[in-house]
């Protein structure tokens, strides 16, 4: 299959005067994903292997080959799913760690740009509502947005067409004037299959993993390489 490849030489601009309506990720996008990712690679595995009384590599075993079979999926984001596989509430373990949750860089100040332009500001997120309940208690993120959808309202997370069709029957947008940005790639497809034409994606979800040289997609570092054209707004 013939890919778009982006490489970090990439010069990306947004024509803002086309846009408006812009679609925003939580994790991994505004908010940094090394919380989910320690979350789910380190402290879940640890507390189920303190629970079993098994080692953390057994601990493992059992959760990698689930977490691989639901990748995509809406299970793979559904802390009732999660609870039910490890045997203990997940929602309140993530309450717990909340403290280590944390924005991206210049991810607010995106937001306060976006917030005094033209845009309808929208997040979608495939997090499930207690995780969205816990990262908004922590990030202010809703002085900014004009809406907030999870997937799990559509019951479809945003890799399907069906999500795009219900957002589209929850809040009409113009996929020709929307930009829609997101770290996972095979959700951007699942976007531009269904016909949104400004698609950008973040070559550092996590601030604890290396940058993405390559991308299938247009992609940014970090926000402020997208801030010409929007309007000044004092920190
Ligand atoms: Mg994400």
């Amino acid at each position: 299959m013939a890919l778009n490849v982006h490489t970090d030489k990439s010069v990306l601009g947004v024509d803002w005067a086309k846009i408006e309506t812009v679609l925003l990720d939580m994790d991994g996008t505004l908010l940094d994903l090394r919380f989910d990712t320690e979350f789910w690679t380190e402290i879940v595995p640890t507390t189920y292997a303190q629970k079993e009384g098994i080692g953390l590599e057994a601990a493992r075993a059992y959760l990698n080959p689930i977490h691989a079979r639901e990748t995509g999926h809406l299970n793979w984001y559904c802390l009732d799913f999660w609870s039910e596989v490890v045997g203990f509430d997940i929602a309140q373990l993530k309450q717990a760690h909340a403290a280590k949750i944390s924005w991206r860089p210049e991810a607010e100040n995106f937001l306060r740009k976006l917030r005094a332009s033209h845009c309808e500001v929208i997040l979608i997120t495939n997090a499930h509502p207690d995780t969205l309940r816990i990262k908004l208690q922590q990030i202010q993120l809703e002085p900014w947005l004009d809406k907030i959808f999870t997937s799990h309202s559509f019951s479809a997370p945003k890799e399907y067409q069906t999500f795009w069709q219900k957002l589209q029957a929850a809040s009409a947008f113009e996929p020709q004037r929307t930009l829609f940005i997101d770290d996972s790639e095979s959700v951007l497809a699942s976007a531009e299959h269904y016909g949104v034409a400004h698609l950008i994606t973040l070559r550092q979800p996590d601030s604890s993993q290396s940058k993405r040289t390559q991308t299938q997609y247009p992609a940014v570092l970090h926000f402020d390489e997208l801030f010409e054209g929007l309007p000044n707004c004092d920190k």
